[in-house]
């Protein structure tokens, strides 16, 4: 294509001129840090040695989640943390096609029996300011590339919550305890169908986990959860 020719594809990092378009350059791909078994098969932690199939996570045992399983595509490091900004930030779809497809093979447990992907909503007045809720576009991605359903709306941001940046786990916790609501047609609009929420980043957990409980009020059977990037202790970045 003649656009293709006028804009050379580049690094989705540090615009480096790449092969393809959508990626990252050699360098920066190779920077980044893949999450792949053996790994806690609630919260998806990597483990440095297996414990077999049914260990879990000292984290997991400590704090059973509400969600049934949890799976990243990457370790939230350099690179994952400058892919993620730009995605929020800006209006850059390919980020999303990139991050979706990494996350399609995260999260290949997760797809069996159609389930219905759900993006964790930004609050009306938020998404309004942004332009864009980045969990939105990283669900539409994933959704065209897995062929699973989309549900924007199931769940819907009731209260502006203060950005989760900067606060403590337990604040983290009370800051979106009672933040979200079901669309008032849930059941019909699942269908008795688990679903998989999606968001960019795993840090605690705070916010996945309170929409899990909220979805699993309104009657829904099982939730699991899929991000792009996911905070390691010992491994992550101070976000
Ligand atoms: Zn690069």
């Amino acid at each position: 294509m003649l656009l293709d020719l006028a804009y050379p594809p580049v690094c989705l990092n540090c615009d480096a001129p790449t092969a393809t378009p959508d990626t990252l350059c050699p360098k920066c791909f190779a920077a980044l840090r893949p999450i792949t078994a053996p790994l806690c098969p609630r919260l998806g932690l990597p483990f440095a040695v297996s414990l077999g199939p049914e260990a879990l996570s000292a984290e997991a045992l400590a704090d059973p989640p509400p969600f049934g399983r949890a799976r990243a595509a990457v370790i939230y490091g350099e690179v994952a943390r400058t892919v993620v900004s730009r995605l929020k930030y800006g209006d850059r779809p390919e980020l999303a096609r990139f991050c979706a497809g990494l996350m399609a093979g995260a999260g290949h447990e997760l797809w069996a029996g159609e389930p219905l992907l759900v993006p964790v909503p930004l609050h009306p007045a938020r998404q309004r300011e942004r332009r864009y809720n980045q969990s939105a576009e990283l669900a539409r991605a994933l959704g065209r590339s897995t062929g699973l359903q989309v549900d924007t709306d199931l769940v819907r941001r009731t209260r502006k919550t203060r950005q989760q940046v900067g606060l403590s786990g337990d604040g983290r916790q009370r800051n979106v305890a009672g933040a979200f609501a079901v669309h008032p047609d849930i059941l019909v609009r699942a269908r008795g169908r688990r679903v998989v929420l999606v968001d960019d980043v795993y840090t605690t957990g705070a916010t996945v986990k309170a929409v899990t409980r909220t979805l699993l009020k309104a009657g829904v059977e099982a939730v699991d959860v899929v991000t792009f990037a996911r905070v390691v202790i010992g491994a992550d970045l101070p976000i």
